[in-house]
């Protein structure tokens, strides 16, 4: 059983200067554990241990592929405790044991995909423009900090950790207060594997402190950030004083978008999987779903159906797809925007309520929900819910289409139901989103760059030039004419 009230500093496992705080299961109130909290006297010491870790000449000068060994080596670990992984994070997040087996085994994958791209990733000479040879070369930022929300914490910590590390930085990880356990076992999972002490440390806290230490500290040379994006805004705010890089992957509002010629079938499975799975606590979330007129309403009545079938439940009872919400006051905000909707006039076609009875009561669940007749430009279609809250909006030409859908302060992702790929690729070219699915929805791979445009985020990560945002461009200018410079000849 793993120790949660020890946090991990400099490579050091001990009592955090922030007390502890609690774990509570979603599912019931029930207290998983109690973890250790951070200070900012924490943060000091981590910068300084990661400093001392990222110059040892050692981890300085580790071939690429001999730092990949010790990648694979973690992403095998990983792999090997997944099932323990999905049991505490189910138990921290609610999520269901399917999906966080899911984000264990993408954690491992990221490792492996990480470590295969650092072998492969080539330095540059570039093309001479005189008696010289240049080369373009990277070099390690130093230490680096990941600061991550609480949604997937073993996939998001995965995601910023291994380029990271690959890069050749140490990296200070600050997990999100509701759900810290999975990266303090994360943390575990790294050092057993051989990770040299101070390249990682795990600093649970809040945000505005620990979290706020770790952004302005001097001796941190870049945030990866992903969260809300009014914590991504402070965050650049900040980053911008200190002329620091930082990259935010934020929120997002994502259109889904169904054509009359859609497969009907494919579309109903895909639009329930985008909003309903992770019950729409998901960045990527499709919660505005855009149907032409002509179909709307047979369209709509298939998916209120389908959806009052959806199985709620505990994330550990097998069969649940919808678990309940990662916490009690997150189920009340997303409560709190639907009932302000309907205040507002717009119609509750399923859902639209915490469901009851025994098995419902203690925990923080909420029907998967969809909403009609809302106005665009109202909170709902507007604003991130974060929950399993899909509004439905009838149209009827393409350029309202595509008003409607860009009219957003976000740019994350969007998806296009539709036979005609013409269409479905002009389409794609003018939805301001970093990620377009068509004929499927909220798929992932590791080696397919991720972002947002707009208020969704600034930078990218997986894909083999991730491990790039994690490191510094060097030139190089080799002389190589037998004459002495002419200037100096006169
Ligand atoms: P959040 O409130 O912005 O928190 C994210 C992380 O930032 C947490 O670790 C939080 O710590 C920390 N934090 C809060 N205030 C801070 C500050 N002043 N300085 C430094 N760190 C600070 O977001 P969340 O509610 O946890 O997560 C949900 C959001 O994440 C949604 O908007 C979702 O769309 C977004 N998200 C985006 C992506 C993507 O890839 N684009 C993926 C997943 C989630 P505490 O928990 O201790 O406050």
């Amino acid at each position: 059983m793993t120790d949660f009230s020890q946090i991990f500093v400099g490579g050091q496992w001990r009592a955090g200067g922030g007390g502890l705080a609690d774990s509570i299961d979603p599912a019931d109130g029930s207290l998983v554990a109690r973890h250790g909290v951070a200070s900012v006297a924490d943060v000091d010491e981590a910068v300084a241990a990661g400093h001392r870790a990222a110059a040892d000449a050692e981890w300085r000068g580790m071939l690429p592929h001999v730092r990949a060994r010790l990648l694979h080596r973690i992403g095998d670990a990983i792999e090997a405790q997944a099932e323990e992984i999905a049991a505490l994070q189910t138990a921290d997040t609610g999520k269901t044991l399917g999906e966080t087996r899911a984000l264990a085994l993408s954690a491992a994958g990221t490792f492996r995909y990480t470590a295969a791209a650092l072998e492969t990733l080539d330095d540059a000479l570039t093309t001479p423009r005189g008696p010289f040879m240049t080369m373009s070369v990277h070099e390690p930022i130093g230490v680096v900090g990941a600061i991550t929300p609480w949604n997937s914490p073993i996939a998001s910590d995965a995601q910023k950790v291994a380029p990271a590390l690959a890069a050749g930085n140490a990296v200070i990880l600050k997990p999100a207060e509701w759900t810290s356990l999975v990266s303090l076992k994360f943390a575990r999972i790294v050092e057993a594997a051989g990770l040299p002490a101070g390249l990682l440390s795990v600093l649970p806290g809040p945000g505005a402190t620990v979290g706020d230490a770790i952004v302005r500290h001097p001796g941190v040379g870049k945030i990866s950030f992903t969260g809300g994006t009014v914590t991504g805004k402070r965050i650049a705010a900040i980053a911008g004083e200190k002329l620091m890089p930082v990259s935010l992957e934020l929120g997002g509002k994502s259109p889904t978008i169904v054509f009359p010629d859609a497969d009907i079938d494919h579309a109903i499975a895909g639009i329930m999987f985008g909003i309903f799975s992770s019950s729409g606590q998901s960045c990527i979330a499709g919660s505005r779903l855009f149907v032409h007129r002509s179909i709307h309403d047979a369209f709509l009545a298939r998916l209120v159906e389908r959806t009052q079938a959806l199985r709620v439940g505990r994330g550990t009872q097998s069969g649940t797809q919808v678990a309940p919400l990662v916490h009690f006051a997150h189920r009340d905000k997303v409560a709190a925007y639907v009932e302000a909707a309907q205040a507002d006039g717009a119609r509750i076609m399923c859902g639209g309520s915490a469901p009851r009875g025994a098995g419902y009561d203690d925990g923080a669940y909420y029907l998967p929900t969809i909403i009609a007749g809302a106005d665009h430009a109202s909170a709902i279609c507007q604003e991130e819910v974060f929950g399993p809250v899909l509004v439905a909006i009838p149209f009827d030409d393409e350029d309202h289409l595509v008003a409607q859908a860009n009219d957003s302060v976000y740019g994350l992702a969007c998806g296009i139901w539709t036979r005609d790929f013409a269409r479905a690729y002009a389409l794609a070219r003018r939805i301001a989103a970093g990620t377009v699915w068509i004929n499927t929805y909220k798929q992932f791979s590791i080696s397919t760059p991720f972002g947002g445009v707009k208020e969704s985020g600034m930078g990218r990560e997986k894909g083999r030039e991730g491990i790039r945002a994690y490191m510094q461009q060097k030139s190089l200018y080799w002389g190589l004419d037998p004459q002495p410079l002419p200037w100096a000849n006169g």
